[in-house]
Formats: C-alpha cells, structure tokens, sequence
C-alpha cells in the first residue's frame, strides 16, 4: 500500500527541491508547492507532472497542490517630467531595453494616463493582456520588457478622463499585477504633479525617480516642481536627464541647440543632485521610437545615450541594495 514515503520518492522525479508539508488520508494526498521563479506555464507543467505522477500510484486517487512563491522583491523607478512632451515615455522606453540589455528583468508600467505611448513604443499594440483571477498578465514584447499600460485599461483613443481614485485604483491594477520574475519596474509617470503620483507615493513607493527635462527654463522650472514632491514623499531623485539639447542639421553638419543646452545640468547642480546625460535632438529618436524600435534595441550611435544614462541607473540601484 503507498504510504508517504513513496509519495516523497514519486515527487523526487518531478519536483525535486520544491515540494513540502506532504501529506496522504483517504486517498488524498496533499502537499504545498514552492513555484518561486517559475513562469505560469511551467507552474502549470510542473503541476500536470505531480499530479499525474501521483495518480499513478495505487491508491492515490485526489490530489491537492497549494503552490506559494516566495515574493520577489520588486523595485519601482519612477521616470518623472515636469510637463509633457519633454521625452518622458522616449527615455522610460530606452531606459527599460538599455537595462534589459545589462541582464536585468525589467518590466514597464505605463502609468501615464493622459498619453500611454509604451505598447506602441515595445512594438505590442494592440495586444491585450490576459488575466489570472484578479491579476493581469503583462504582455510580453520581442524587447523581453513585460509591459502594462493604462492604454490596455482603456480603449484606444478615448480620452482619459479619470479622476483621482479611478486613476489610483487602475495604477494599483498596473503594479500588482503577475509580474513573476521581473524585478525591476520602470514607471512612466504622467507628466506633473497630479493624482497618479500622489497615489504612486502613498501605495507603492518607488525606490528613486529620474527627472527629464528639457533645457529651456520653463520646462526647468516644471521639473523642480516634480522634484519637489518627490522630496516631499522622501522619494530619492536618482538624477536628471537633459533631452532634445544640441541638434545636428542633417544637410550641413552644424550643430545648434534649438531649445538651448546645459540647463538641465545646471540645474541638476543648484539643486544638489546627480546628473545622469543629455540625449540629442534627433530626428532618428523619434523615427525608431514612433516605429516601435528604440533606439537603445540597435547598434545605432542613437542608442549610445540612453546605454549610458541606464548604466548610471544600474549602478545607483546597486548601491541601494543591502546586502
Ligand atoms: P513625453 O512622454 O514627455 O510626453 P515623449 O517621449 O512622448 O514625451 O516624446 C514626445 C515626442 O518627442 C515623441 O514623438 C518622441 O519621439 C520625440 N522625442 C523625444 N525625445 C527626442 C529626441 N531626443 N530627439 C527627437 N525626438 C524626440
């Protein structure tokens, strides 16, 4: 007759390392299964493969698997702007791939309700994501950056118009959704000050936020504000990136600097913070970005600038781990 002993010995063959708190009565038999950095769809071949394997002996004719995984401790980095159309989702975007290249497992919430730009930037509109009871699935991209925007809680082109709790409560959906194994989170935050942010701080504090502006003192004096609230909810500001300074004429070669250059830098100093780089204006970054591949996925020179500033990331988020 089985007993338990050969229940452990069946189990040895199929989940080896994984499997706890067995148990067998009255032909049932029951045990707790660690599934911790599997994916679902080997959570769901590792439980076929106990299940069958268990059947299969005499007298075992139900069993019953609870499957737990150890919470992978997961970081948000928030990417922030003063006000829109300074290059926000264009930097969280690059940010994300340049990371995923460094072998981090990345994933990208798109919180920015007023503009969700990611799906189409990771080149995966249109796909929705599928759920898991409560939990929404990311969607997977050929970047590997698992992606949930509000644009996949909405339809497309209608016009957001959440108010406070309703944006909260979405942005909650966002981040607690089934990110497995990803660690890191890239949040691309609406432009300013308002509701999302506000929730963000108080539900799911970021580890540290990022600051694009461009050069110009109007869009300067946006981002100071947005790095005042992030003082204010003791949020670190990881740094500031400096976006579309320096054209280069692509007829004769000359360099100008349409919306000026070094304000961000400048900036960055008076206020006694890191500076991560400055990204050009080109035109290429907005041609691959719009066309869903990013500058930081090919070996273009384009792609230069966002490799460096996630290298700065990387290694400030290395120093913050407590090791
Ligand atoms: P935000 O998220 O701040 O609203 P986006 O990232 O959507 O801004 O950028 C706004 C537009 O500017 C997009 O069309 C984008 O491709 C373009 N853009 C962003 N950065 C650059 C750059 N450095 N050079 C050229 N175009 C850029």
């Amino acid at each position: 007759m089985t007993g338990i002993s050969d229940i452990e010995a069946a189990l040895e063959d199929v989940a080896a390392g994984r499997y706890s708190a067995v148990r067998f009565e009255n032909g049932r038999a029951s045990l707790v299964v660690n599934v911790a950095g599997l994916d679902i769809k080997a959570r769901g071949q590792i439980e076929i493969a106990i299940k069958g394997k268990l059947l299969e002996l005499d007298g075992v004719d139900k069993v019953d698997l609870v499957m737990t995984a150890e919470k992978v401790e997961r970081r948000l980095i928030a990417i922030g702007s003063g006000k829109g159309g300074v290059g926000k989702s264009t930097l969280s975007v690059n940010l994300a791939i340049a990371m995923r290249q460094l072998g981090r497992k990345v994933g990208m919430v798109d919180a920015d309700i007023y503009g969700p730009s990611q799906p189409r930037l990771l080149n995966c509109e249109g796909k929705r994501p599928e759920a898991e009871g409560q939990q929404l699935i990311p969607v997977a991209n050929r970047y590997d950056v698992p992606v949930l925007s509000m644009g996949h809680l909405a339809k497309p082109g209608q016009a957001i118009a959440w108010r406070g709790p309703m944006a909260g409560k979405a942005l909650e959906q966002l981040v607690d959704a089934h990110w497995g194994e990803t660690e890191e989170l890239i949040v691309d935050l609406p432009p300013g000050t308002g509701d999302v942010q506000l929730s963000m701080m108080q539900n799911h504090k970021p580890v540290g936020a990022v600051i694009i502006s461009t050069p110009q003192d109007l869009a300067l004096m946006d981002a100071t504000r947005a790095v005042d609230l992030f003082g204010q909810a003791n949020i670190p500001i990881i740094g500031m990136v400096e976006n579309m300074a320096g054209y280069q004429c692509p007829h004769c070669g000359e360099v100008s600097d349409p919306f000026g250059s070094g304000g961000a830098e400048a900036a960055a100093k008076t206020m006694g913070m890191p500076f991560l780089g400055r990204v050009p204006l080109d035109m290429e970054i907005r041609k691959a970005s719009d066309g869903g591949v990013p500058p930081a996925a090919t070996d273009g020179p384009q792609g230069l600038a966002f490799r460096e500033i996630a290298l700065r990331l990387a290694t400030w988020l290395d120093n913050q781990k407590p090791d």
